[in-house]
């Protein structure tokens, strides 16, 4: 089959196309014939080489939808020709954590696709049954494929973590990127007020679009004293923190009283230095956000099936172009997602 490989973590130009044996499934597995796979931030950070997990030689992607080919011993449940979509990882579905439906946070299994499991950037994909949900008829394979790590990241920051309430302001930082864009519709959808941060004047339309009520356009990142402005002093309830490490001393400064701020991303791995003074007498709470639970995936696959929300998937590539769509997101010429598309 044809994959892109990852012989040595570095730039973009190591993704090359070549030609591998096609995958087996293994028990619990089912064979994926991968019709689209989202290339994500998560995937640009792999690539450098800062995810201990990952191994060289690796197939990069955790964004994949396809059909079911081949179905593994002792699986029950799954037959070819099911439409299926990948979670970012797996779980074991009997620890406290997994009965608690936070199986995000398993810690028995914990295998990651892309990392420990070879990833979507393949014609073919041997995956765990345990980390996939199910595409329901009428949605397309690249809304699929991106539905989990986009759409359902945002239904783990918007509702289960930030528990977003109608009439709340909701700051949403790295608003054009995948998950951005996604946050912003789903928090307008349950009715708060949406204020979008980008760095790119190119970009607030796409935001706008999405459901923004203000975009603020911060080259610099230096965004809180125009966010307090809109905000007549008072700042939001709740900050959506995709960029992290760049933006978190400007997002804090942007909180009300009480406010919650959900940290999902943190682009370039850095660190912050916070006084903890600010988060006592505002009474902050921050909320670490990882990944997307199986209700979840089922969740923002639903509101996409129904039209309450639209996916942003930006282009669609074939997998020779890995390395270019690397490229275009680390200079962030990317509105919302690209796919490959493998078959
Ligand atoms: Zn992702
Ligand atoms: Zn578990």
């Amino acid at each position: 089959m044809n994959a892109v490989v990852l012989r040595a973590f570095g730039a973009p130009e190591n993704l090359r196309l070549e030609s591998v044996p096609e995958p087996r499934p293994e028990p619990g597995e089912v064979l994926l014939r991968v019709r689209a796979c989202g290339v994500c931030h998560h995937d640009l950070i792999n690539r450098r080489g800062n995810l201990p997990r990952t191994h060289v030689p690796a197939i990069l992607g955790h964004e994949a939808a396809g059909d079911v080919v081949e179905v593994g011993p002792g699986v029950s449940g799954w037959s070819v020709g099911d439409r299926a979509a990948t979670l970012q990882r797996l779980s074991c579905g009997r620890c406290a954590q997994c009965r608690a439906g936070r199986n995000s946070l398993c810690r028995t299994d914990a295998r990651f696709f892309g990392e420990e499991i070879p990833g979507g950037y393949a014609t073919y994909l041997a995956a765990p049954v345990a980390g996939l949900g199910r595409v329901p008829p009428g949605l397309s394979w690249e809304a699929a494929a991106t539905a989990c790590c986009t759409t359902g990241t945002a239904v783990h920051v918007v509702r289960t973590r930030g528990q977003v309430c109608p009439e709340e302001t909701v700051l949403v930082t790295g608003a054009s990127g995948g998950v951005g864009l996604q946050a912003v519709q789903l928090a307008r959808l349950d009715g708060a007020r949406v204020i979008a941060v980008t760095s790119s004047p190119l970009k607030v339309d796409a935001v706008h679009a999405a459901g923004a009520h203000e975009v603020v356009v911060s080259p610099g990142l230096d965004f809180s004293a125009e966010v307090r402005r809109l905000t007549g002093g008072a700042g939001v309830d709740v900050a959506i923190e995709i960029v992290g490490s760049r933006t978190f001393s400007q997002t804090l400064r942007c909180m009300g009283a009480g406010g919650r701020v959900v940290v999902v991303g943190n682009v370039d791995t850095g660190s912050v230095s916070l006084n903890p003074g600010l988060l006592i007498v505002k009474e902050l709470e921050i909320l670490g956000a990882y990944a997307t639970t199986s209700a979840e995936l089922d969740e923002a696959l639903g509101l996409l099936r129904c039209g309450e929300m639209r996916p942003y998937v930006s282009e669609g590539l074939p997998l020779a172009q890995a390395a270019r769509a690397h490229g275009l997101l680390e200079r962030k010429q990317v509105s919302g997602r690209l796919v490959l598309l493998p078959n």
